[in-house]
C-alpha cells in the first residue's frame, strides 16, 4: 500500500461516497485564517461567496467526492453494532507541510448512516466545539480543529427550535476505537487488519519497519493506548471533563474529539457531571481515567485478531498491552499536577499533596481553574479567603512552601513557570452561551473577542478579565446534555 493511500482510496465500507444536502442562505459566521494558511489553502479557495458554499456543502472540493464511514461503538457501555458518520462528511484530503489532513463537515444533512436523523447540528453546539476546539489546542491539548463556521436560517427541532450551522473541522484523520470494533464484531477481520494497515502507514510511519506484523500492531496499539492515557491526564488537570466518552468518540490518533456536553470545570467537585443527560455519572470527572482504560480495553479486544493468528495467544497479547495506559496516565498526570504546584522533580508525597489541595477545594467550592492561576501568584491573603478551611489551607500552604523550596527554584522563576501551565481563561459554559445568543442575533463580536482570549490562554489580557470570571453568582448552571 503507498504511503501516500487517502481514506477515500479505501473505498467502500471504509469511506463510501455520500452527498451534502443544500444548506439555504449560508454564510460564513467565522473563519480560521491562521489555519487555513498552515493547510495552504488558496486564498480563492479560502475567501469570498465560493468559499462559504465549499464549507456549507453547498459545492464539492475540487476532485474530491464527499464521504462517509461506518463505525460501530460502545455508547454507555453498552455495544452499538453501527453507527457511522451520520452527520460528517469527509470532504478533502490534504497533503500540507504537516502531513496528511482530512478536512469534515459536521452538520451538512443526513448520510448512509444517519439511522433516521437530520444529519444537522444547531449553532449552540456547533459554536461550542469551533471554540473548544481551538481553546483546547492553545492549552496544548491534542484535538481534532476548527476551520470554519457556517450559519443558516434553516430550522432545527431539538428541545427548541434553533437555527442550522456547519463546522468544518481538521484533523489528521478522525478514526476512531468504534471503526476497529464495527469490523472486529461483524468478523470482518481481513479489512480490520487492512484499516489498521491503513492507520500504521500514514500515521504512525515511524513503526512500517517493524516487520512482523503482529510485534508491528502491537506496538501501534500500545501507542495508542499510551496517547489516550496521556490525553485524559491532560484534561484531568485542566479540569476538562468530555461527557461522552464512548468508544465511538475515542481517536486512535489520541485526539480530543466530538466536542457534545463536554465542560470545563468550575467549582472544583470530583464527582462532577457535565453531561446532564448522563444520569448514573458514568463519565464523572473522577471516573474518566478508569473509564479511558475501559475504552481502550474494548479497543485491545476488537484488535486482538492483529496480534496473533491464534485466539488464545491473541488475546493474551492484547491483554498484556492494557498496563500500558495505567503507566502513561500515572506519569503524565503526576508530572501535570507537579507543574502545576511550580515542581520539578518527582517526590514521594506529591501524590497526598496534590490530594489535599483537592479536597480543600472542594470543600471549599473553590473554581479549579482561578484556584491554580491563584496559586502561583503566591498571594495566601486573598488566596485563603476562598477556602472553607482556612487553617487547613495555611497548613497546606506552609507544606507546599517547604516543598518547593526544596528544588532550589527562585519564587519569581517558579511563579513564572506556573503561569505558563495553568491557564487563567477556559471555556466557561455561560462564555459559550453569551456569545451564541449574540450570534443567533448575526453578532459574531463576541465570539471573536473570547476566541481571541481563549487562543492565548495564559495571558493576563488585563481588559479581558471578564472572561476569567465562572459565572455570576445566582445564575442557574447551564445544562449540557447529548442534544447538539
Ligand atoms: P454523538 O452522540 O454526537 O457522538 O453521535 C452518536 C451517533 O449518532 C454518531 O453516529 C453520529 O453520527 C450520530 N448522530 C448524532 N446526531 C445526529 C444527527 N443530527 N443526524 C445524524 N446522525 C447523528
Ligand atoms: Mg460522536
Amino acid at each position: 500500500m503507498s504511503a501516500r493511500m487517502t481514506l477515500a482510496a479505501l473505498g467502500p465500507p471504509y469511506a463510501t461516497v455520500a452527498s451534502a444536502t443544500l444548506l439555504p442562505g449560508a454564510e460564513r459566521l467565522i473563519g480560521n485564517d491562521a489555519l487555513a494558511a498552515e493547510l495552504g489553502l488558496a486564498p480563492q479557495a479560502w475567501h469570498g461567496p465560493e468559499a462559504t458554499q465549499l464549507f456549507a456543502g453547498n459545492r464539492p472540493w475540487p476532485g474530491y467526492a464527499p464521504r462517509a464511514t461506518v463505525y460501530a461503538g460502545h455508547q454507555f457501555g453498552r455495544y452499538t453494532r453501527q453507527l457511522g458518520d451520520g452527520r460528517a462528511l469527509l470532504i478533502a484530503e490534504l497533503d500540507t507541510g504537516q502531513g496528511r489532513r482530512e478536512l469534515q463537515l459536521k452538520g451538512a444533512g443526513p448520510t448512509p448512516y444517519a439511522r433516521g436523523s437530520d444529519g444537522r447540528a444547531v449553532l449552540r453546539s456547533s459554536l461550542r466545539e469551533y471554540l473548544a476546539s481551538e481553546a483546547m489546542h492553545a492549552l496544548g491539548v491534542p484535538t481534532t480543529r476548527a476551520l470554519s463556521l457556517v450559519t443558516s436560517k434553516l430550522a432545527v427541532q431539538r428541545e427548541r427550535t434553533e437555527t442550522a450551522a456547519v463546522v468544518c473541522r481538521v484533523a489528521p484523520s478522525f478514526l476512531r476505537f468504534g471503526h476497529f470494533e464495527y469490523y472486529a464484531h461483524s468478523a470482518q477481520f481481513e479489512r480490520l487488519a487492512v484499516l489498521a494497515h491503513h492507520v500504521v502507514a500514514q500515521h504512525f510511519p515511524h513503526l512500517a519497519d517493524v516487520a512482523a506484523p503482529g510485534e508491528r500492531h502491537a506496538q501501534w496499539l500500545t501507542e495508542v493506548v499510551e496517547r489516550q492515557a496521556r490525553l485524559i491526564a491532560m484534561w484531568q488537570t485542566l479540569g476538562f471533563c468530555h461527557g461522552v466518552m464512548n468508544t465511538d468518540n475515542c481517536s486512535v490518533l489520541g485526539l480530543t474529539l466530538d466536542y457534545g456536553p463536554f465542560g470545563f470545570m468550575e467549582r472544583f467537585r470530583a464527582h462532577h457531571v457535565c453531561n446532564h443527560s448522563d444520569t448514573e455519572g458514568r463519565y464523572a470527572y473522577r471516573a474518566q481515567p478508569a473509564i479511558g482504560q475501559w475504552n481502550c480495553a474494548r479497543l485491545l479486544d476488537a484488535c486482538a485478531s492483529l496480534l496473533h493468528d491464534e485466539p488464545e495467544a491473541a488475546g493474551e497479547r492484547a491483554r498484556a498491552i492494557l498496563p500500558a495506559y495505567e503507566r502513561a496516565y500515572n506519569a503524565t498526570v503526576m508530572q501535570r499536577w507537579r507543574a502545576k504546584l511550580g515542581l520539578h522533580e518527582a517526590r514521594e508525597g506529591d501524590a497526598a499533596l496534590v490530594n489535599r489541595l483537592l479536597t480543600l477545594m472542594q470543600q471549599g467550592r473553590c473554581d479549579f481553574t482561578l484556584s491554580f492561576r491563584a496559586l502561583g501568584d503566591q498571594d495566601l491573603g486573598a488566596l485563603r479567603t476562598r477556602y472553607s478551611e482556612p487553617a487547613a489551607f495555611d497548613a497546606w500552604w506552609a507544606d507546599w512552601q517547604l516543598r518547593a523550596a526544596s528544588e532550589g527554584v527562585g519564587e519569581a522563576e517558579r511563579r513564572e513557570r506556573m503561569r505558563r501551565v495553568n491557564p487563567r481563561f477556559v471555556l466557561r459554559n455561560h462564555l459559550a452561551q453569551t456569545a451564541t445568543e449574540a450570534a443567533e442575533r448575526g453578532d459574531a463580536s463576541a465570539l471573536q473577542d473570547l476566541l481571541r482570549v481563549l487562543q492565548r490562554p495564559f495571558d493576563e489580557h488585563a481588559a479581558s478579565a471578564r472572561f476569567a470570571q465562572p459565572a455570576p453568582a445566582g445564575q442557574p448552571a447551564l445544562e449540557v446534555s447529548c442534544s447538539s
